[in-house]
């Protein structure tokens, strides 16, 4: 079950039996050339008008984007789930670059003040995943959730560490993975480490190599933060459309069907970072693949 929080479209939340989910946005929802993302054009777009105008596509063809962070409140315990891309952050494209949002605000009137977060999750270490790990505090970049610990899949870390050849991945790491070790607040961890009851990682390569999906289950029933395993719903339409942002397009179309049929069989609610307007979504299939529905 979701519901729109405080009258306005940032804050959504959903229920998965004793676990509640509340979605953060971090910039307003935007259109882009779907070309610009996606392995595919506004025509097939515009062929699925009928599902994906207006929370998901322009009538133009253009595809709409969010990028939000996501709270798990689980045990006891508040778990924030890919921290979009943080402020006052040198960043290409130009679109992410030096910005200036009320995002820490935002979090603090959805009642998650950053001092109240007890653990970070990044599915992955792209710009729009971990950039709100750090923020500026006299000159330095310091962890922004001083009382958590944040946890990065082992093979994801050395992937973005040794990743230093491109300049934009190498400061990525210098300015919101690196700070978080040296104030000894990370735990490199395999996918199968004790999260908190009911909350578990999932490994789901393919956009990056190491990059892990959330699973929650609680009361029977299942939702599944994935990361950029899937960035639109034309996706679960044609699940062989890959990013063009992808470091294996091959075993990343694998693991985006294997999700996609799961998460169909049990009528999970799934969340990707990027679906726009009511984001978390069941599966209907239609045709050969799937359409979404609101969750
Ligand atoms: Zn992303």
């Amino acid at each position: 079950m979701s519901e729109a929080v405080a009258g306005t479209d940032a804050f959504r939340r959903w229920t998965v039996g004793d676990i509640r989910i509340t979605r953060i946005l971090e910039l307003p929802p935007m259109a882009f050339d779907p070309a610009d993302f996606l392995q595919t054009t506004r025509e097939e777009v515009l062929r699925r008008r009928a599902w994906l105008v207006p929370d998901y596509a322009t009538e133009a063809g253009d595809i709409i984007l969010h990028f939000q962070a996501f709270i798990i409140e689980a045990g006891g315990k508040r778990i924030m789930v890919d921290p979009c891309i943080g402020n006052g952050k040198p960043r290409v494209p130009a679109a992410l670059d030096m910005l200036d949002t009320p995002f820490l605000q935002r979090l603090e009137s959805a009642g998650f003040p950053r001092e109240s977060i007890d653990f970070v999750l990044c599915t992955h270490l792209h710009v729009d995943h971990c950039g709100w790990n750090t923020m500026l505090v006299d000159g330095r970049w310091v962890p922004t959730f001083p009382n958590a610990r944040y946890f990065f899949a082992r093979g994801e870390f050395e992937h973005a560490r040794v990743d230093g050849s491109d300049p934009n991945a190498r400061a990525i790491f210098e300015d919101s993975v690196q700070p978080i070790v040296d104030a000894g607040l990370a735990d490199l961890i395999e996918p199968d480490h004790p999260i908190v009851e009911g909350v578990r990682l999932e490994a789901t390569p393919g956009h990056t190599p190491g990059h892990c999906s959330v699973v929650i289950s609680s009361g029977g029933q299942q939702a599944i933060l994935t990361g950029d395993v899937i960035h639109h719903p034309i996706q679960t339409s044609m699940p062989d459309v890959s990013s063009n942002f992808c470091w294996d397009g091959e075993i990343g179309r694998a693991t985006r069907r294997a999700m996609l049929e799961r998460v169909a069989a049990a009528r999970a609610i799934m969340i990707p970072p990027h679906f726009a307007g009511p984001t978390g979504v069941y599966l209907t299939p239609d045709g050969e693949a799937w359409r979404v529905e609101e969750a």
